[in-house]
């Protein structure tokens, strides 16, 4: 798992991808999501606050004080309703809350191969049956070794083999603060998957 400290570095000096809006590719998605959503590694808030004014009920969570009071203070400068927590991602497992949604910018590609099992068996935890997954990760195409774990198609699909149906996995883009466009020229190559929980 990247540490908490590099996290925590990387938000007092501006976090690549805290660019202070939604990420386009979630924001183009945003008819297709529906009901209750949780955000998972929410950062400063900027996907689920977009969402929160589109009228869901949302919640927030990252296991960094910092960036939760962040989202806190935006969330009340806008005159939003939404919920934020800081909360280990590795922990969805033994919680009580059910989300019909659950959002994923750029959470996924940060755990190693055993995080990552355990983070999917909570997300189809927290997840009602039939709710779906939308994950934007790092993909195998981004060029060198800077920033987080690149990923597969074949791994997201082996992630998500038992319990859910893989519905789409598209290219994308991750977009970053200007500073970081010439280390990732056009933003970081991304997968964006849509899976959806079944049973079993
Ligand atoms: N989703 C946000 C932030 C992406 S960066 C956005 O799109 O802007 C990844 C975030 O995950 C960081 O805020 C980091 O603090 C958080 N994170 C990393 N490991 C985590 C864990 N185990 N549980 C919860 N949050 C975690």
């Amino acid at each position: 798992m990247t540490e908490r400290t590099t996290f925590e570095e990387l938000y007092a000096t501006g976090a690549p991808w805290d660019t202070g809006r939604p990420q386009r590719a979630l924001a183009e998605m945003a008819e297709r999501i529906t009901g209750s959503i949780l955000d998972a590694g929410c950062g400063t808030g900027e996907n689920a606050l977009f969402l929160a004014e589109r009228g869901h009920s949302v919640m927030g969570i990252d296991f960094l004080e910092e960036p939760i009071q962040r989202a806190k203070r935006k969330c009340a400068e806008r005159g939003l309703k939404a919920s934020f927590l800081v909360k280990n991602a590795l922990t969805l497992e033994h919680w009580t809350e059910r989300f019909d949604t659950v959002l994923d910018s750029g959470l996924f590609h940060v755990f190693d191969d055993d995080e990552r099992e355990r983070y999917v068996q909570g997300l189809s935890v927290v997840l009602k049956p039939g709710g779906r997954l939308f994950l934007l990760c790092f993909s195998d195409e981004v060029p060198g070794t800077q920033g987080p774990r690149r990923v597969s198609q074949l791994e997201l699909r082996e992630a998500f083999a038992q319990g859910w149906t893989v519905e789409s996995i598209e290219r994308s883009r991750f977009e970053v603060r200007p500073e970081f466009e010439t280390a990732f020229p056009g933003g970081p190559q991304a997968w964006f998957l849509v899976a959806q929980r079944t049973d079993g």
